[in-house]
This record gives C-alpha cells, structure tokens and sequence, in this order.
C-alpha cells in the first residue's frame, strides 16, 4: 500500500541534494572592527531545506555575521563553505568567487533596497539579465511567476514608491530568488514594517521555508523562530550562547544572557 504520511512536504521545489551534508558551513568566524572583537570563533552549519534563526541582542553581531557570508563585509579571519565554494575570510575573494557567491545566496534586507526609479518587473528582472544573462523575455516571465507567487502580481507595472513597505519587501524577496539562490539569508525582514504588514511578509517567508528553501533568518519575530524555524541559534556579545531545536531553546533557555534576553523580547 502506498500511504504518505501528510507531513511529507511534495511540494519541495528546491534542489535538496544530499540529505545530510551540509549546504553552508561557517567555520570558526571571528571579526574585528579595531580592537572591538564583534565575531568571537562563530560556527554554524546548515542542511539543505534548513531554516535556522539567529536571535539575540542588538549589537551581538548578527547583521555581521550575515554580512561575512555573502561577503558584504569579510570577517577577519574563517572560512564560509558553501556546496564546492570555499571563502577564505581573511583573503579577498576572486571575481569569480564573488559570481558564485552572487548565485547561491540571496540576501533580503530590513531596508529593501529597491531602485526607485524603476518598475517593479524591471527591479526583479533586471538582475537575472545582469548576474544570470537571461533575456529581458526570459526574466520577464520569471518575474512575473515571482511576483504571483508572492502575491503582487498586478503590481509588475507600479514604481516601488507606489507600494505599501510590505509589498516593497515582497518585492526585494521575488527579486532575490529570482537569481535561483540555494541559500536565502534574511537581515530582520519585518523590524521596519508595521506589524500587519509584517505579517504578510512572513507568510511568504514561511511559504519559503515549506518549499524547501535553505534559509538563514535573523529575526526578533519569535513567534516566527518558534514555529517555522527548525533551529534556532542565539548569539549575544559576537558568541553563539544557545542552540537547538526551536521550541526547546526559546522555551528552556539554559544559560541566564539567554533567558534574560527572551524576558525581555515575550
Ligand atoms: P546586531 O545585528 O546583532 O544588532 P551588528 O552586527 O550590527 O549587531 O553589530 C555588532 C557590533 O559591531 C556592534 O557593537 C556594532 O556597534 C559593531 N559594528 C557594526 N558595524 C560596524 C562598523 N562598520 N564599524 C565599527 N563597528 C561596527
Ligand atoms: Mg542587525
């Protein structure tokens, strides 16, 4: 008899590769700005279709450690592993390094950074002509299933400023995967929307990670953390202090930064 259980998800529709060996590795990050050590020995490591939330603290060096994968901003010294990429922090990286690194990874802002001079279709279009060389036909038509499939289609012909920042937001997540990435990497997608606007970001965000998106989130949503996340990871003061299972670990923190710091986010 052939009975699938209904929690298997047969709607993945992101390569998953090999099950168990991981897609991102970070190995032992640490960064400096000055003196001022902001990523103290970081190690992280993702299966494909994992979605892990970092939490913590302002100022613990979440933003940067996501700025250290996709090279934004290289950490001081580490190593950022992703499928056959090795990125050794410490030394620049290759054009083509760089190429590879565009490709993978798709990274969604707190500020979505659309060019406002430009259409909705042209701002998810334009990047698959520039980073994949797909004709403007080609990345139109992608564009558009994107765009439906985070709810704007009829917004293709709207200029950014036109569109509530919830929409904007949807926007930018269209336009990163529209590069095809294996990796989204998200910097606190909601903290500048009003809450409700917030919340349809997060659907799509949770659509996502149901498809089998690998995702790296960092986020103060802990309703989010706790029941899309599979992982979550909470830094504080540039160090991983608690990891685990998400519900585990936001509901019996173990260390005493980790449970004053979710007093203070419930
Ligand atoms: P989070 O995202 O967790 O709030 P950040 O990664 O933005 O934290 O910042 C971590 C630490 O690094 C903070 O102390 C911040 O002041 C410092 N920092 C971030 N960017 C810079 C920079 N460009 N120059 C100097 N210090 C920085
Ligand atoms: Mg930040």
């Amino acid at each position: 008899m052939n009975h699938i259980p209904d929690t298997v998800n047969l709607s993945r529709m992101h390569p998953v590769g090999e099950p168990d060996k991981p897609i991102l590795r970070l190995e032992a990050i640490r960064k400096k700005f000055g003196e001022h050590v902001v990523l103290d020995d970081v190690n992280i490591s993702l299966k494909s279709g994992e979605v892990v939330a970092i939490i913590g603290p302002s100022g613990s060096g979440k933003s940067t450690l996501l700025r250290c994968v996709n090279m934004l901003g290289p950490a001081t010294s580490g190593r950022v592993v992703i499928g056959d990429l090795v990125i050794d922090e410490a030394v620049p990286p290759t054009a083509q390094q760089l190429t590879q690194l565009r490709r993978s990874v798709g990274m969604v802002f707190q500020s979505f950074n659309l060019f406002p001079h430009m259409s909705v279709l042209r701002n998810v279009s334009l990047p698959q002509e520039r980073v994949l060389g797909r004709s403007r036909k080609d990345a139109n038509k992608r564009s558009l299933e994107l765009l439906a499939r985070v709810g704007l289609e009829d917004k293709a012909d709207q200029y950014p400023a036109r569109c509530s920042g919830g929409q904007q937001q949807r926007i930018a997540i269209a336009r990163a995967l529209a590069l095809e990435p294996q990796i989204m990497l998200f910097d606190e997608p909601t903290s500048a929307l009003d809450p409700e606007l917030g919340l349809e970001v997060l659907a799509v965000m949770q659509e996502l990670a149901r498809s089998g998106m690998t995702m790296l989130v960092v986020t103060h949503e802990m309703n989010f953390a706790e029941t899309v996340s599979d992982r979550v990871i909470i830094m504080a003061d540039g160090k991983i202090i608690e990891e685990g299972a998400s519900r585990e670990v936001i509901r019996n923190p173990t260390s005493d930064r980790a449970k004053r710091f979710l007093k203070a986010v419930k």
